[in-house]
């Protein structure tokens, strides 16, 4: 048992050399370097937060039809070596990451004008998948982001309450019907928390942005009008 504790804290302590290239890097998760050459999403959508040329404000693909949510921001593009660290997050229990995720993705969010919302949401994992992962990696991102912000972080609201193929192999069309009826909203939570209108979705990458979009849409059919979603990487 003190064994199973030491391991965990050690797990959350901050790795004392960088993740990327291994020089020591006094205690922070990266180095200066590899943060500085980090792929950086400097300009993106404000509806998607798709790469976007400067002088953009909306992609052509949320021009003529806007997604659900109002707003989304990414710092990183989900490309090398963005990929490898979240892939790393994701997959190989390596929970050092998170709080470095979340804190890129705690800056960008500091950086952006616009009000906070009312509550943060992590999107959920199903049952299943959280039984097989162990843990959910929006969650372990949203965690210190919603405490820096000292906003609530939900997990009761919504649920996945069916299992979905692997959204990888699939492609934009595909995803969409895979996501049908994927998510479900608990109304009596809904009523408990006040009947929120502006809530943020954490994820940790955003594809297609099929899944937030469904979440979104589930959640504007429940009276939330202002969706945020927040994602710590974008698939350009
Ligand atoms: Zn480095
Ligand atoms: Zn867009």
């Amino acid at each position: 048992m003190v064994n199973q504790w030491l391991k965990f804290n050690q797990s959350i302590l901050p790795p004392a050399s960088c993740l990327l290239c291994e020089t020591p890097a006094h205690g922070l998760a990266l180095c200066t370097g590899c943060l500085q050459d980090l792929p950086w999403n400097l300009h993106a959508c404000e509806r998607c937060a798709i790469p976007l040329p400067e002088e953009l404000l909306i992609c052509g693909e949320c021009r003529p039809r806007p997604p659900p949510q109002q707003y989304a921001i990414a710092p990183l593009r989900y490309v090398f070596p963005a990929d490898s660290l979240i892939s790393r997050l994701k997959y190989s229990r390596q929970l050092a990451h998170s709080p470095l995720l979340g804190q890129l993705l705690l800056d960008a969010v500091m950086a952006m004008e616009r009000p906070l919302p009312q509550l943060i949401l992590p999107v959920p994992l199903h049952p299943l998948r959280l039984a097989e992962r162990g843990y959910n990696q929006a969650l372990e991102i949203a965690r210190p982001l919603a405490k820096a912000l000292g906003l609530p972080l939900e997990t009761q609201l919504v649920t996945r309450v069916r299992h979905t193929r692997s959204q990888r192999t699939l492609d934009a069309k595909a995803r969409q019907h895979n996501l049908d009826g994927v998510f479900g909203v608990n109304t009596t939570r809904l009523a408990n928390l006040g009947h929120p209108t502006h809530i943020a979705l954490v994820d940790d990458v955003m594809t297609t942005g099929a899944t937030v979009g469904a979440l979104a849409t589930l959640l504007q059919r429940h009276g939330v009008t202002d969706i945020d979603v927040w994602c710590v990487a974008r698939t350009p």
